[in-house]
């Protein structure tokens, strides 16, 4: 047994409501969904962080939630829009610890949000943007 529950769901031995399977990725229901139709899509091969996670399997991950939203849309399952959301470290509210993307049905009135921070309400300067936009640049 891995320690890991999603290479448990990836290898079988936990079950899992599946949607999709290519060689890089797989799409399954998470069992604590924001709205019904709220879907897990995770890397085949175990990464716990983004920085561990090859480009090209991301980018798969990407076009797979993109085609699965519109499947959202067009399955019966209520759905007037949808989020993606993918948690890279705890800080960013990552519980479990192998690369996950979520997307899940909104409709108005489903009760989620998001809270922001009071400094969000505080507009940075273009310098300061431009510091950090240089700051980000200057690693690529
Ligand atoms: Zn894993």
């Amino acid at each position: 047994m891995s320690n890991c529950v999603f290479c448990e769901i990836l290898s079988g031995r936990l079950p899992s409501s599946q949607i999709y399977r290519d060689e890089l990725c797989t799409a399954f229901l998470d069992i604590q969904p924001v709205n019904p139709g709220h879907l897990l899509i995770v890397p085949n091969s175990h990464a716990a962080f983004l920085s561990e996670l090859e480009e090209e399997t991301g980018a798969q991950m990407f076009r797979v939630a993109h085609r699965l939203a519109h499947a959202l849309r067009k399955s019966g399952v209520k759905c007037e829009g949808a989020n993606f959301f993918l948690a890279d470290g705890e800080a960013a509210m990552q519980e479990v610890f192998h690369v996950h993307l979520h997307v899940f049905p909104r409709y108005p009135g489903d009760g989620f949000g998001l809270r922001f921070g009071p400094a969000y309400f505080q507009k940075p300067t273009r310098a300061e943007l431009d510091s950090v936009a240089k700051k980000i640049r200057d690693v690529l």
